[in-house]
């Protein structure tokens, strides 16, 4: 009986660590921004849509949409 009381316990908090994990994810891809002349996907942390980004591959200057 003790045994089954801990895997109750148990199972729940690994369900919200997965979902923690995908909410992070999501923000990761938020920032993602590709450059419209080169393709070149860049990870951007805290960006803004309609953020003025430079492309620091090709030089590129763009306007962050998501
Ligand atoms: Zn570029």
């Amino acid at each position: 009986m003790a045994v089954r009381e801990n895997q109750y316990i148990v199972l729940p908090e690994e369900t919200v660590g997965k979902k923690r994990g995908e909410r992070w994810l999501d923000s990761l891809k938020r920032w993602l921004v590709r450059c419209p002349q080169c393709l070149e996907v860049r990870l951007v942390v805290g960006a803004h849509e309609n953020d003025q980004y430079v492309c620091k591959d090709c030089g590129y200057k763009f306007t962050i949409k998501f």
